[in-house]
């Protein structure tokens, strides 16, 4: 990786941003690293309005339930919204939206308050208290955003599920919450198709075992016909009839739980994260300023749903919390084409754009086939910084980016990050750190990122092991709502003595400028006649080759060489048979070889129109390891999106 270009951020860029220079960075580094509670007690105490300040730091007495700030008061909500009427900018642009067909609608901050005050209030007449669980299982949409901030208004706490799970996970979701109320809707637009959601909620409901939920409050967004629960359901609109927009904030401890979300089941059963309210607020605000470089001009678009923690972080409560104008898209990329980015960017004039390495893998394959769809036809000079959150970015989708895109002027933000950790942990700075293409680079400031071997210790730079983060930070998760054992076990693990928070990722850092390169999960870590290998090494070279759109490898018991290579591959044509196939399988096996060594070579290639994922656009390698050994798939699939792919993968 040494010998790999670095790319630098504009002259200008680096003037105005809020950390200038890489100087800047190591400044603040060691500011942390010199006193590590005051420089978090600073930057929750200038970020945040305090109802009542603080004079606890961090609180280690039950790790690892840490807890931070933790008698303070405050609201998110009055952070997020309140305190920029107040402050006089009740008529700046809080929500642009942009609908599934196009239409555009603006809500002011002023606008925004109110919305989610009368929603609030509705919430309160239906006798939702502070601490209860709310569902909220909507399309992306202004009333996503009303929604969850009118929870955080009251304290009632959140748990939003992903508009396209199926009845059971909802299900689910809704009974290990114990959730009073469901908000949903009867349907909704995406990629010029009507669904259903509201069908979803009563078939979830009836499939028993929800008895806690006492109404289901229903927004019409597509007017389908939908089947009614006298008593339990109620429309939005009811629901908020008469209800004053004035609502006053319950003011909570920084510690009460302000959402918990699920994960996306990449590597197993989703955990229900529990996420605190200053901790989380802090760091959501602070990682708007610092990794996006924030300024009043900017117009923000963070393309993911609510239902990840990227939508929670970067699209409900930072833009908010740091009062930005924000894009909020209900469509997906590739409707009515895949220009559809490039076009809102232009529109919209957006300057910070961040999305996941699957839509611009997605979007590169597409444009290849149609250039009417290519970004080059597009006026993207807004834009000013870019980032990609999700999933390791391959050195060519990340070039094309930087490229295509940004037109080679824009840093890229690549950002390492988890549910469980609120906001981006190792990250580039776009006006301090030197790129290198598929490296999230250095830690954010006071974060103390390592890399470490199985007993706890940091490995050498180039050497690979597993990613921890060395102290608690503020907007780490609390626990996993109701299992707490399970929080332990999974991220405080006893060969680490229960000090390190254990990630579940590998990485290595570059023996020279010590660069975090994400290597894949820690399951997914590959062992070929005793070379230690990461599965996204592999496929990054894979991805390289021009025949070549999306690529998964994992490992197969082998007995000569202890494990297999087999790679899961996407080409950018159709999908090849017989002969061609044949052809092509040798043809990448030499490729592989050439790029990487013949150690890493596939054994076996099998190609597929798609590859099997969660939701949200990650690569469920799990159940490809299944498929690589032939076995049948046992393992929980209440997140993969394409059930179907599992079929033609099969050897
Ligand atoms: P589960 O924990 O249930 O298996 P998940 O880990 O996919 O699901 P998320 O919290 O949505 O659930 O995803 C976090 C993971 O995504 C990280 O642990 C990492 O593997 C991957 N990831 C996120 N951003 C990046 C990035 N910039 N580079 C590399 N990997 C990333
Ligand atoms: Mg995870």
């Amino acid at each position: 990786m040494s010998e790999q270009k670095l790319y630098y951020p504009p002259e200008a860029l680096v003037k105005n941003a809020a950390v200038s220079g890489m100087d800047h960075y190591r400044r603040l580094c060691e500011e942390a690293e010199r006193d590590y509670e005051g420089y978090w007690a600073n930057h929750a105490r200038n970020l945040l309005t305090w109802k009542k300040p603080f004079t606890q730091v961090l609180d280690e007495s039950n790790a690892p339930f840490f807890k931070w700030f933790a008698d303070g008061v405050l609201n998110a909500s009055y952070n997020c919204l309140d305190r920029h009427v107040e402050a006089g900018k009740g008529d700046r642009v809080a929500i642009i939206f942009e609908s599934d067909d196009g239409q555009v609608t603006k809500v002011t901050y002023a606008e925004l308050l109110k919305r989610v005050a009368q929603f609030a209030n509705a919430l309160k007449a239906l006798g939702v208290k502070k601490g209860d669980r709310v569902v909220i299982y909507l399309p992306m949409g202004v009333e996503g955003v009303v929604a969850m901030q009118a929870c955080a208004r009251i304290g009632a706490t959140h748990s939003v599920v992903f508009g396209g799970f199926s009845a059971q996970a909802l299900k689910d979701r809704i009974q290990d919450a114990g959730a009073k109320v469901v908000v949903t809707s009867d349907g909704q637009f995406r990629g010029g198709k009507q669904l259903p959601l509201k069908a979803i909620v009563d078939e979830a409901i009836g499939m028993g075992g929800c008895d806690t939920v006492e109404k289901v409050i229903v927004n019409k967004r597509t007017g389908m016909a939908i089947n009614w629960v006298e008593g339990r359901d109620l429309w939005w609109s009811d629901a908020i009839a008469g209800q004053s927009d004035v609502c006053e904030p319950e003011w909570v401890e920084a510690e009460h739980p302000l959402f918990l979300l699920y994960t996306s089941g990449s590597t197993g059963k989703p955990k229900g994260v529990q996420h605190s309210t200053g901790g989380y607020l802090t760091h959501a605000a602070l990682t708007m300023l610092w990794t996006f470089d924030y300024k009043p001009e900017d117009i923000f678009w963070c393309t993911a749903d609510i239902g990840w923690i990227t939508g929670h972080t970067y699209v409900c409560y930072g833009p908010l919390a740091v009062g930005a104008t924000q894009v909020v898209f209900e469509g997906v990329p590739t409707y009515p084409d895949a220009s559809r980015f490039w076009r809102m960017i232009e529109a919209h004039k957006v300057s910070i754009f961040y999305t996941a390495p699957t839509a611009i893998r997605a979007l590169i394959k597409a444009s290849e086939s149609n250039p009417d769809v290519h970004p080059k036809r597009f006026d993207l000079s807004s834009l000013r910084i870019l980032g990609s959150v999700g999933e390791p970015i391959n050195p060519a989708a990340w070039e094309w980016y930087y490229r295509e895109v940004g037109g080679e002027r824009c840093p890229i933000v690549d950002t390492w990050w988890q549910t469980e950790t609120g906001g981006h942990m190792i990250t580039p700075l776009p006006g301090a750190t030197p790129l290198v293409p598929g490296s999230c680079t250095l830690p954010f400031p006071g974060i103390q990122a390592a890399v470490v071997d199985e007993t706890g210790n940091e490995v050498p730079w180039g050497q690979g092991g597993f990613l921890v983060i060395k102290k608690p930070w503020p907007s780490m998760i609390r626990t996993i709502w109701g299992d707490p054992e399970r929080f332990k076990k999974s991220y405080y693990p006893a060969d680490f003595q229960g000090k390190l928070y254990l990630a579940g990722d590998g990485a290595i850092r570059d023996p020279e400028t010590g660069y975090f390169t994400i290597t894949g999960r820690i399951d997914d870590v590959l062992n070929v006649s005793g070379h230690r290998m990461g599965t996204m090494e592999i496929e990054s070279a894979l991805v390289a080759h021009e025949l070549v759109a999306e690529a998964a490898v994992v490992g197969r018991p082998d007995e000569v060489t202890g494990e297999a290579i087999v790679a899961f591959v996407v080409l950018t044509r159709p999908r090849p048979e017989g002969e061609e196939a044949a052809q092509i399988v040798k043809e990448l096996q030499n490729w592989v070889a050439k790029e990487i060594g013949p150690i890493a070579k596939p054994k076996e290639i099998r190609f597929g129109d798609n590859l099997p994922k969660t939701r949200s656009g990650k690569i469920m390698r799990r159940l490809l390891r299944q498929l690589a050994k032939g076995e049948e798939i046992t393992q929980d699939t209440s997140t993969l999106e394409n059930p179907a792919i599992l079929e033609q993968l099969k050897g």
